[in-house]
């Protein structure tokens, strides 16, 4: 059966990183068929997967052709590990709203028959500060079962994982959406690693791996890869392995119970945070 996961996070937190990095993993150390599929109107969740492939997004094949060519040949292309990448684009700037897009999108693949039964995970890249209800869709409506936050012990970072969670509770009986865990992509913190533990424990759920800040990542970007395509035995390259092996067979699932403006606040000071 096909697990459907979402990275959730911030903008800049490093979800496309460290989702591509995972399903490159997930790929090369264990096997698995992944399919991608990017919720960010930036689209740019599945260049390192494609490397130097360009890719038309869904929203720009329906604006620029009509709904007719929006097929699987069209908007799917196979990368690196034969991991299938989608990207839903997002309207003209300044036009519309962004989180339309996704909504559209991923209805789209749906009536495709894109999501195809033999892929072992689909994972949804989806931008995280606003929560409006397009961006939103993946949780409310079940299109993602399982959720991983992306996160630091950067105080911007955290509020958002919070609100998520705040999004995730309204829908989480209805639509059996859960979450596995936060993913703490290191912003070389003091006190990181306890202040997302801490901030995990309180909300309900696990840390479910540390990701340290390591410029191999920005050298193998630099050269569209994954760090797995780019150097499989080196020390990052372990990490993601640790992270996609922990996601392939987590069992901690949650509705998370978010914190209170005035929990953040008291935890963020106990930590010395400062904006
Ligand atoms: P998001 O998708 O959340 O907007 P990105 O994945 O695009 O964020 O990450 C932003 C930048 O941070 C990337 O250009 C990447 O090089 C860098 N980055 C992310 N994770 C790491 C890490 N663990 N170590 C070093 N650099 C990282
Ligand atoms: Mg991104």
């Amino acid at each position: 059966m096909t697990r459907k996961i979402a990275f959730y996070g911030k903008g800049g937190i490093g979800k496309s990183t460290t989702q591509q990095n995972t399903a490159a993993a997930m790929n090369y150390f264990f096997g698995k068929k992944v399919l991608i599929h990017g919720c960010d109107p930036k689209a740019d969740c599945t260049r390192l997967i494609l490397g130097g492939k360009s890719q038309i997004t869904v929203m720009d094949t329906l604006r620029e052709y009509g709904e007719d060519a929006v097929t699987v040949e069209r908007v799917v292309k196979t990368g690196y590990g034969g991991i299938k990448c989608v990207e839903s684009g997002g309207p003209e700037p300044g036009v519309g709203c962004a989180g339309r897009g996704v909504i559209t999108a991923i209805n789209l693949m749906e009536e495709m028959g894109a999501y195809t039964p033999d892929l072992d995970f689909i994972i949804f890249d989806v931008l995280g500060d606003v929560v409006c209800g397009g961006f939103a869709m993946p949780v409310r409506e079940g299109k993602a079962q399982e959720i991983y936050i992306v996160a630091s012990g950067e105080m911007m970072a955290l509020y958002a994982a919070n609100n998520i969670c705040r999004g995730m509770v309204k829908y989480a009986e209805q639509s059996g959406v859960r979450i596995g865990g936060i993913i703490c992509n290191s912003r070389n913190v003091d006190g990181e690693r306890e202040l997302v533990e801490e901030f995990c424990a309180r909300i309900g759920t696990q840390m479910i791996h540390f990701i340290p800040r390591d410029n191999i990542v920005q050298k193998a970007e630099f050269n569209r890869k994954t760090v797995t395509e780019f150097d499989p035995d080196c020390a990052q390259a372990r990490e993601y392995r640790k992270l996609a092996e922990k996601i392939i067979n987590n069992d901690h699932f949650v509705i998370p119970q978010p914190m209170s403006m005035e929990e953040m606040e008291s935890l963020v000071l106990k930590y010395g945070l400062l904006v």
